[in-house]
């Protein structure tokens, strides 16, 4: 599900990586080591990691934070991305699984503007707010346990400046947003962080259905 795009046949999922994805060799060993975890699902698709380094460049996003790490893909596109002085505050709770991260990041030669913090990500968050870095980071990512998706929402948009850019993994969970029979927490949840964003007057919106769709959210 995500680590391709929904609704692109294989023969046009490969036309779109040959002629728009350049994959750095830390994120291509990256991404091949954790192909063969058991939760290898959870790991952004490399045409998402490519858009997402893009968007930290158009951004000039120089200060960043990423809730849901897991093996450290997508915390490798953007530190990537990030100048040589740039900071990402990346937040999990595994040790086991950001350790995997680590190794590539160091590889790449980003470890260095990669903060990472271990722990729920909820205390992380509001830990970076009694530290009086709201409306401190340019860019934010979200992509961690699903039912608290708006408790994320809300802390990343205080902690961006006005201008910065949210970006909300699996928004479109699979497809199954769009069906109503599914009644799970976490479809639940989605459904309403994208409702909410839809009417949220302090963002502009677009929901882009690269990998498991992904909501940017501007603020104002
Ligand atoms: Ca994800």
């Amino acid at each position: 599900m995500a680590t391709g795009t929904l609704g692109l046949d294989s023969s046009l999922r490969e036309y779109l990586l040959r002629v728009s994805v350049d994959e750095t060799e830390a994120q291509r060993q990256l991404r091949a080591e954790t192909a063969s975890l058991p939760n290898a699902v959870m790991q952004i698709s490399p045409e998402q990691g490519q858009f997402m380094r893009l968007l930290v460049e158009l951004t000039g996003a120089s200060r960043a934070i990423e809730v849901g790490t897991f093996t450290g893909y997508s915390a490798l596109s953007v530190a990537l991305a990030l100048p040589a002085d740039g900071r990402l505050v990346a937040c999990d709770i595994s040790e086991e699984y950001t350790r995997i991260g680590q190794k590539y990041w160091q590889q790449a030669g980003v470890s260095e503007r990669i903060d990472l913090r271990i722990g729920p990500a909820i205390e992380s968050l509001d830990q970076l707010l009694d530290d009086g870095e709201a409306a401190n980071f340019d860019f934010a990512f979200i992509d961690a346990d699903k039912p608290n998706y708006r408790a994320y929402y809300e802390r990343c948009l205080e902690l961006l400046r006005p201008g910065g850019l949210l970006a909300v993994d699996n928004v479109l969970w699979g497809g199954s947003v769009a069906n109503p029979d599914d009644e799970r927490p976490e479809t639940a949840a989605i459904r309403a962080l994208n409702d909410h964003i839809r009417q949220d007057e302090r963002v502009s919106q677009s929901l882009v259905p690269i990998g498991d769709g992904v909501m940017l959210a501007r603020k104002h």
